[in-house]
This record gives structure tokens, C-alpha cells and sequence, in this order.
């Protein structure tokens, strides 16, 4: 099985801006684009993207999950980039097109098609450091994947990093091309030094999340993830979930949670660690390094509730339970 997200469908569509006009949207090869050398993209990081997957359904269709959040958190980001406003229309169009256009490449659960909108700054000027790019261009990539918990969903060894950040605290919320190199540094840190699967980023001993997953703490009856704040990504899969875990009857609590808190919670049997994402859907977290010591969460295996969870969102994704908040744009 190819690793995930090396495989892509031939073709993509791609709309680009110019002379303060959106083109109209046309499929073009995937294999490459023309881009200046000097474009702003490749200097000064104008970029973002969106990350989201059309599930085959028993019944033969095809159904994108949360499209209208991808593409409003898209806006979003290319709005705080300055990047040129796009119509979210034309963006809904060119996924469902290319969804259409590959609908039978669409892989069975528990495998799904990534999307992947991307939006760059092209303006050839390096001139630029300070000041937008005049011209963009926006594509939607198409990407098989099979099932991430192949050979089992193993719990994550997480390191709490309480020095350093993530990222700048005002990108948090931008899923931008720097934010992640910005993290890579810390992370590859953290595997060499602890063994570590991921590093969570706990600047001055706030939680927050980890390189491209948001983490979500179980005890008992409630969730509790960090309030939405403009330092760390607005995950469509976190917010799913809580809504999820009201609807099974769980107390939801979106507050500040400290590093000393999650000790304190951990070290009581029954609690649950979890990352959210959409590759990730929830990935149990097994155990947490900090201050150079393994801690176990619960017993170190994947608990009951994340398991419960995780269910009930790939139910909905997979066209098994009713989809009763209409997350599904079925094409
Ligand atoms: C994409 C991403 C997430 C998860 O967002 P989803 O919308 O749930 O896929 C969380 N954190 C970071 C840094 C991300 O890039």
C-alpha cells in the first residue's frame, strides 16, 4: 500500500487570478503547473490548503463530508494570508467536478478520496516581503487513500513540549505551508530524542495540539479540548466530534486545559487521550513523555469512548447511521 498522500488522480481542476478576475475553472494535468521562480509562494510562504474526503456508500454514492467548513475555513485563511478573495461557489464546483470526474476511484470504506484545495500566491516579484501577491492561483487535488489504522489503530506516544511553540500564536488558526515547517523542527526533536510519534505543543503549559491533529482529553462522561482561540487550528473533525459526544450524552467542555491538569487527569484509571483530524479521524493516545518519563494514559490502549466516537463519526461517513446534521453533500 502506498504511504498516504503519494498517490493522486491525473487530472485537477484549477482556477487562477489575474488582472483582478477569477478564470473560469478547467481540468489540467495534476502532474505539474507552471509557476515563476520568483513567485511569491516560494519566498514569502502565501499558502494554504484544506484537507477533506468523499466516502463511498453502500449504495454505490458518493458523499463529501463538511465541504461548506473546508471551504469557509479556506476563506478564512486566505483572507488573514491576503491572498484573493475567492467565490466559495466556484470552489464547491471544482470539488464536486473532480469528485464527479473520479467518482469511480473513490476507494470502499475504510479507505475514502482525500481533497485537497490548495491556494498559492504566483505574483513573480520578490520585491514582495511586505506586501501581497496581485495574483493566485487556486487547485483541487485528489488523493486515494486506504485505511489509516491498517494493522490496527496502535496508541500514539505524544512528548508535551512546553518551550517553543507550534508556531507564531496569531497563525495558529491558518492552515498554512510555514506553520508546518516551523513545526518540523521541534518534532523531529522530539522522535529522535523520545521515540515520540507526535509532539503536543504546550507553550507556558497550555495544551493546545499537535504538528496537523487537535487533542481531545476523555474523563468519564466529559470532553474536554482547548476554546477556540487564534492560536491553533479550528479542527472540522474536533468540532464534529463534540457534537458527537453531546448527542451520546457527554458533558462537552472547550476551556484552557494546563499541562498539570492533563497530569493529574491521566494518572486516574478510565481517562482517555485522543488526536482529532481528518486523516486521523481519532487516534488513541497511548502515552505522554514529560519531563523525560513514559506516562500512561488509562491502560495504554485505545479506551472505550474514543473507540465509541470514532465510531459513530465513521458511521455518518460511511452512509451506516442517518446523517442528522447534514454533513453530506452526496454528488
Ligand atoms: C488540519 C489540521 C487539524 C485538523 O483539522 P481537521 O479539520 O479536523 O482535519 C488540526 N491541527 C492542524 C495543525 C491541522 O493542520
Amino acid at each position: 500500500m502506498a504511504a498516504f498522500g503519494t498517490v493522486f488522480m491525473p487530472e485537477m481542476a484549477l482556477a487562477t487570478f489575474e488582472n483582478n478576475h477569477w478564470s473560469k475553472a478547467e481540468f489540467v494535468s495534476a502532474e505539474s503547473i507552471q509557476l515563476h521562480p520568483g513567485a511569491h509562494v516560494l519566498h514569502y510562504s502565501s499558502t494554504c490548503f484544506e484537507g477533506l474526503k468523499a466516502f463511498r456508500h453502500a449504495d454505490g454514492s458518493v458523499n463529501i463530508f463538511r465541504m461548506e467548513e473546508n471551504i469557509k475555513r479556506m476563506a478564512q485563511s486566505s483572507k488573514l494570508l491576503f491572498l484573493p478573495e475567492f467565490d466559495a461557489n466556484q470552489l464547491s464546483q471544482m470539488i464536486i467536478d473532480m469528485v464527479k470526474k473520479y467518482a469511480d476511484e473513490v476507494p470502499q470504506p475504510p479507505g475514502s478520496m482525500y481533497i485537497r484545495p490548495t491556494h498559492i500566491g504566483t505574483e513573480p516579484s520578490i520585491g514582495k516581503a511586505a506586501a501581497p501577491s496581485a495574483t493566485s492561483m487556486l487547485y483541487v487535488l485528489l488523493s486515494p487513500v486506504g485505511d489509516y489504522f491498517a494493522g490496527g489503530a496502535r496508541p500514539l506516544r505524544l512528548l508535551l513540549a512546553e518551550d517553543g511553540m507550534r508556531c507564531a500564536p496569531h497563525m495558529g488558526m491558518i492552515k498554512s505551508g510555514g506553520n508546518y515547517a516551523s513545526a518540523l523542527g521541534p518534532i523531529l526533536a522530539g522522535k529522535a530524542q523520545y521515540n515520540a510519534d507526535q509532539i503536543l505543543f504546550c507553550p507556558n503549559g497550555d495544551v493546545q495540539e499537535t504538528g496537523a491533529a487537535n487533542f481531545i482529553l476523555i474523563d468519564g462522561d466529559e470532553i474536554i479540548t482547548k476554546a477556540l482561540d487564534s492560536s491553533f487550528l479550528h479542527g472540522i473533525t474536533r468540532a464534529t466530534l463534540l457534537t458527537l459526544a453531546a448527542d451520546l450524552g457527554m458533558k462537552v467542555s472547550e476551556r484552557n486545559l494546563s499541562v498539570t491538569e492533563l497530569l493529574e487527569r491521566v494518572a486516574k484509571p478510565g481517562t482517555e487521550a485522543a488526536l482529532s483530524g481528518t486523516a486521523a479521524v481519532l487516534t488513541p493516545v497511548g502515552t505522554l513523555i514529560h519531563n523525560g518519563k513514559d506516562i500512561k494514559v488509562g491502560n495504554g490502549e485505545a479506551g472505550p469512548k474514543a473507540i465509541r466516537l470514532r465510531q459513530a463519526l465513521n458511521q455518518i461517513q460511511w452512509g451506516e447511521a442517518p446523517d442528522t446534521h447534514n454533513w453530506l453533500t452526496k454528488i
